[in-house]
């Protein structure tokens, strides 16, 4: 049985094969009736234990596009709330011949402990600190379709890296797809054991310029617990996309962001809708990415070799 816990579980193969069917399934996105039966019969389980809106409305919109059926259990709509395992929860659904559940989990190793069980394909939709693999596929792919290529692409990932799942799933893929990787923020929102591949900048401002992508991270204050960040308004002057810092970039640049976005804090309202932001596109095609993912894992063919129609 296949899992999608990290992004170290696909191939090169798989993402390009996921790159493959996600174009695909724009195109089906853009029809009157955006709707194909490549999943009917099938049902997701969104298990989702930490609040969500892009990750959990795109999931269960990706499903329904593919004509799957979607149950939907919160913390406080289940027994979960009763001291019920999320194992339990898990084997009671499969019970239900449920057939794949997304599961985002404030802990990390929450997605990989409920793979272990193989009751039902798995999907990460974000544990904890752990990972985020389809927001680093849909990051990838959206920057890919801007940039033609990202060989040899500068990807400057700006903010809260130690607390991002986001960051560790990317770091990998943006790597594989031959971009060179800088992490930049302040010395405690760096981890301090690194891929020898990533370089480390502690100022937004000495890599604005020769970055082709600024990826800003949305600032985790539900997982900083007691760690200290200097302070919101140091932070807003080292690491934030200003409006002041808007006028200095560079014309070619591409800026993302997976949201929520801290406004403010990470960017300012102007830079959201800036003509080089591509964060809409990327909430589009996350929808795409994820309806190639639940193919992948659910389809009859178990796999990408047929698109289905
Ligand atoms: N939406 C992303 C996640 O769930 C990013 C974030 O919340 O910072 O990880």
């Amino acid at each position: 049985m296949k899992h999608l816990v990290s992004i170290l579980d696909l191939n090169n193969k798989d993402v390009n094969k996921i790159f493959s069917i996600a174009k695909h399934f724009e195109e089906v996105l853009e029809r009157r009736v955006k709707k194909v039966p490549a999943l009917i019969g099938k049902t997701l389980a969104l298990l989702f234990i930490e609040p969500s809106t892009r990750t959990k409305t795109s999931f269960e919109l990706a499903a329904r596009r593919l004509s799957c059926d979607t149950i939907s259990l919160s913390v406080s709509t289940s027994s979960l709330k009763k001291g019920e395992t999320l194992e339990d929860t898990a084997r009671t659904l499969s019970s239900m011949k449920v057939d794949c559940a997304v599961v985002r989990h404030p802990h990390e190793g929450a997605a990989k402990k409920l793979a272990s069980l193989n009751l039902f394909p798995v999907i990460n939709g974000g544990d904890g600190k752990g990972e985020h693999p389809t927001q680093a596929l849909l990051d990838a792919y959206t920057a890919l379709k801007k940039l033609k290529s990202l060989n040899g692409k500068k990807v400057s990932i700006i903010g809260d890296v130690l607390h991002s799942r986001v960051a560790r799933s990317g770091i990998e893929l943006w790597h594989r797809l031959g971009a060179k990787v800088t992490l930049v923020g302040p010395p405690t929102l760096l981890p301090r054991h690194l891929p020898e591949y990533v370089d480390v900048s502690y100022r937004l401002d000495e890599v604005m310029k020769n970055s082709d992508i600024l990826y800003f991270l949305r600032i985790q204050r539900e997982r900083l617990g007691g760690e200290c960040l200097a302070g919101i308004e140091d932070y807003r002057d080292l690491y934030a996309l200003t409006k002041d810092r808007l006028k200095n970039l560079r014309r070619d640049v591409v800026i993302m962001h997976p949201g929520p976005v801290n406004r403010g804090i990470e960017l300012d309202p102007e830079v959201i809708y800036d003509e080089r932001s591509i964060i809409e596109e990327q909430v589009f095609e996350g929808l795409s990415i994820r309806m190639a993912v639940l193919t992948l894992l659910l389809s009859e063919k178990g796999g990408f070799h047929e698109i289905p129609a």
